[in-house]
């Protein structure tokens, strides 16, 4: 019989309506976890992820929140705990770009991705943080397990070391993610709450549609991956599981890089 990793684990997936999120939402709902999809805008779409892990046998439900509001962020977890009584595991996955060149980057452009990449990473995950602690068993002769009471994954990207020319906004919201995960993860490792963040590089999802769908740039774009492909939302979400699941117990506050080489230089690979 093949083990479910998530059983009955409560999970909460931001943004999953659409692209990474949403195959992290099917993972973990294939995987026997009760998944909570989150959407912002898109009801339908975030519908169809939750009607497809219902039809291959698994529980979900739908939750509208905007993450960088607090309001709706607290609503997402209260609604969570009132449908399923607590939370496992909490993905971070929500975010967009509003490019510009620098100099023509206007203040709502700049604010807007700082908003959502990043102040929505806090606001999540204080929320996360608080309810795992808050629904911990005490430890008794019977219950006195060494794993994580809670597990949480970050959605950064390889744009958290590499800079961005016209995305100075995401950039920074990236890089941002890194310093904040690496920091709560300190915070939080006492109560046994770990904390790591995936960096994906070029994967085809909606984001990036305007380079994948053009074959001239998708030449480009392969200049850039040694491992010359781009990314699927599941080789995100196969890295997401293992980071949220026991079998990573002992990594905490570490950034996994899933980008088929791109942080390795490629512009270099032919002696420079
Ligand atoms: P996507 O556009 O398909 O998905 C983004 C999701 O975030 C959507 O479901 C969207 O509705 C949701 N979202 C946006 N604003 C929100 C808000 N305020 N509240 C709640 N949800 C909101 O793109 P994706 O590629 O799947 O992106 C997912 C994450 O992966 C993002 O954080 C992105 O920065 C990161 N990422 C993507 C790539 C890539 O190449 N696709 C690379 C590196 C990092």
């Amino acid at each position: 019989m093949i083990e479910l990793k998530f059983k009955d684990q409560v999970v909460i997936v931001t943004g999953s309506s659409s692209g990474i999120g949403r195959a992290c939402a099917l993972h973990f709902g294939n995987n026997g976890a009760h998944v909570v999809v989150n959407y912002s805008s898109n009801a339908a779409a975030g519908q169809e992820v939750v009607d497809e892990i219902r039809a291959n046998g698994g529980s979900a439900v739908l939750v509208k929140a905007d993450v960088s509001k607090e309001d709706e962020v607290k609503f997402l977890f209260a609604e969570t705990v009132n449908q399923f009584g607590r939370v496992d595991v909490l993905v971070s996955n929500a975010g967009l770009q509003k490019d510009a060149p620098f100099l023509e980057m206007t203040l709502e452009q700049w604010q807007k991705v700082i908003d959502v990449n990043l102040t929505g990473q806090f606001l999540t995950c204080r929320e996360a943080a608080k309810q795992f602690i808050a629904q911990q068993q005490p430890v008794t002769e019977t219950n006195h397990s060494e794993l994580a009471i809670g597990k949480i994954v970050l959605m950064s990207s390889v744009h958290d070391v590499i800079p961005w020319a016209g995305h100075v906004n995401y950039a920074a919201s990236k890089g941002g993610v890194m310093m904040f995960m690496k920091s709560i993860s300190q915070e939080l490792a006492p109560y046994k709450i770990r904390v790591n963040s995936v960096s994906p590089g070029a994967i085809k999802t909606p984001i990036n549609q305007e380079v994948w769908s053009d074959p001239d740039k998708y030449q480009s774009l392969l200049h850039l991956i040694p491992y010359k492909r781009i990314g699927t939302a599941q080789d995100v979400a196969k890295a997401v599981a293992w980071l949220a699941s026991d079998d990573s117990d002992y990594v905490n506050g570490e950034t996994l890089y899933i980008d088929g080489g791109m942080t390795l230089y490629p512009e270099f690979a032919d002696n420079g």
